[in-house]
């Protein structure tokens, strides 16, 4: 077998741990990609969100109060990628019963929405750069009702202080940092919008890094939930303006009533959680495809021993590439919401059904097609997964209290800059383009194909991994549409199987395959893969692959995190 060693030893080299004092004024981004910590920690994709979360942990808050203040934060700092005006999956560990509790704060569809909402009129699908701008594709926003009911159940500073450190930003003015920057610079559609160009386009030009933004639209709008709770957001003014501002939108102009926000709940899932080695992996449940894709992946490669084979050898990667392959083909044909089609998920990850999947994946062949197994009593089909190549949105953090409670969350708008739509100060998601936009394959209709009331399935992958002993050892996940999966999975093997430092886990090159080719992430050394893995007869393509990896480990000597090199994130604690 063909073992190329990947250079990750001068990554191993930086891997000295440096304790990580409070804050300073100005974050050096470089030298907290890493970190460790006694008591608490947070790992964020930007430095001003991180250090309110750090803050309101130093204050005593809890996990979910620090989750909570950092969102509000990222909507404001990181608006291309979260925000009040999208949806989020919150992965709970409560350390004082041990209970581990999942919450949904998926967007849902308006009334509006029907099975060929994403279709042309000439029943083609519509290009999906089309579908996302405007109107159309905007769900209901889950991100407040969702980190509401968390904070209910496990918060402990008063909600409207958690909202002070995003108000002080939004009416004082914060640095635009350089991707923000960079992204507002690339867009070509945004400086046309009304609402939005004003904001990120000042006389017509992008913002560039380093100006001082204020948003006192934003302020308003959270300090208005501040004082009087989320369901500020769910009815009156607010919702007025998301509604007016859908209606008229210059591109896909779209109907939400007051009723379809008013009526949006946030849910608590079952946990779905696989054994893997010595280990339990907990994550979110449809709607996400995220905990079955882990899990499954996860299972089938419990039959082989990666722990014995070079890190990122092409031996492993091609384990990894056909466990991924069986996984999606079942995604596509079972997974979506579950309040609306049964999905058959104990079926999908009883050990007996992965131990017969993983007697598919041959250690030296690919296989010819990856077909989804009979994993429970469905008619339902999906149709081709309609995920684009994307990656530039959507963030992942994870934190850890000095109480022992750990949250991992990822939230998202969707693409960068969602539908590009803007009210009051945030951006509205185009999350309804999670949809399948063929309601029908081959005569069978899709399971995720929209209907009004429906979350879009998705593929966020908030992880929380315990020990035997139900103590948890690793929050982690990551951005990065359908290849949110194999990055956190990446972060997982990493640190499990290959005993590397968090941080270089997360460093490490993306490898990843969605059931067709396999990508591997340009410039990286991983390129030099290819030969081998063409020789086991995949189809290998060169891709970027911005992951946005967030992670804590947990263990008896401290907190370790690490934040992805990709993207802004820091890692604080104390
Ligand atoms: N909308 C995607 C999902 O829910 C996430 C988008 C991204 O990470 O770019 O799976």
């Amino acid at each position: 077998m063909n073992t190329i060693r990947l250079a990750i030893l001068p990554l191993l080299a930086l891997a000295v741990l440096a304790p990580l004092a409070g804050c300073d004024d100005a974050i050096d981004i470089e030298s907290h990609r890493r970190g460790t910590a006694t008591h608490y920690m947070i790992a964020a994709a930007n430095p001003l969100a991180a250090e309110a979360g750090r803050k309101i942990l130093a204050d005593g808050g809890s996990a979910v109060d620090a989750a909570i203040a950092t969102e509000m934060v990222l909507t404001l700092v990181e608006p291309q990628s979260s925000g009040i005006g999208g949806g989020a999956f919150l992965v709970h560990h409560d350390a004082a019963d041990g209970k581990l509790e999942t919450y949904d704060g998926r967007e849902t569809a308006p009334e509006s929405a029907h099975p060929g909402m994403f279709l042309t009129p000439d029943g083609t699908p519509m290009r999906w750069p089309d579908a996302a701008l405007g109107g159309r594709a905007v769900g209901v926003p889950g991100v407040l009702r969702m980190l509401a009911l968390a904070h209910a159940d496990h918060g402990i500073l008063r909600w409207a202080d958690l909202f002070e450190p995003a108000i002080k930003l939004a009416e004082d003015g914060f640095d635009v940092s350089p991707r923000l920057a960079g992204l507002l610079a690339a867009d070509t559609e945004m400086r046309e919008i009304p609402g939005t160009k004003d904001y990120f386009y000042p006389g017509g030009e992008p913002l560039k890094a380093g100006t001082v933004l204020k948003n006192p639209a934003l302020a308003k709008v959270l300090r208005a939930v501040a004082e009087n709770g989320a369901a500020q957001f769910y009815a009156g003014r607010i919702p007025a303006g998301i509604i007016e501002t859908v209606a008229a939108a210059p591109a896909n102009p779209a109907r939400m009533t007051a009723e379809d926000i008013a009526s949006y709940e946030a849910k608590k899932r079952y946990p779905v959680c696989v054994t893997y080695r010595a280990y339990r992996v907990c994550g979110m449940g449809p709607p996400s495809s995220g905990g079955i894709l882990v899990g499954q992946i996860l299972g089938i490669l419990n039959h082989f021993d990666l722990g014995d084979m070079e890190p990122f050898s092409a031996e492993a990667v091609h384990l990894i590439v056909e466990a991924s392959r069986l996984a999606f083909a079942d995604r596509a044909l079972y997974v979506a919401d579950d309040d609306f089609v049964p999905v058959p998920v104990s079926g999908l990850l009883a050990p007996g059904y992965l131990a017969a999947r993983a007697r598919l994946v041959s250690p030296e062949a690919r296989m010819e097609e990856a077909l989804p197994g009979r994993a429970g009593r469905t008619a339902w089909r999906y149709g081709t997964d309609d995920a684009p190549e994307k990656g530039r949105s959507t963030t992942h953090f994870s934190v850890r209290d000095r109480y022992g409670n750990v949250v991992s969350i990822t939230a998202s708008i969707e693409r960068a800059f969602g539908s590009k739509l803007m009210t009051q100060g945030f951006l509205l998601n185009n999350e309804l383009t999670d949809f399948s936009f063929r309601p029908e394959s081959k005569g069978h209709p899709v399971a995720n194909a929209p209907a009004p009331g429906k979350r879009p399935r998705s593929t966020m992958s908030p992880t929380i991994v315990f020990d035997r002993a139900g103590k948890p050892v690793l929050a982690i996940g990551s951005p990065g549409g359908s290849r949110i999966a194999g990055y956190t999975l990446k972060a997982i093997i990493g640190v499990i199987d290959w005993n590397m430092h968090v941080a270089d886990a997360i460093a490490a090159p993306n490898i990843v395959s969605r059931g067709g080719p396999v990508d591997i992430e340009a410039g990286t050394a991983a390129e030099a893969l290819k030969p081998a893995l063409e020789a086991m007869g995949h189809e290998v393509r060169l891709r970027e692959m911005t992951s946005g990896l967030h992670g804590i480990h947990i263990t008896a000597e401290g907190l370790i995190g690490g934040a992805d090199p990709r993207r802004e994130g820091v890692v604080l604690g104390d």
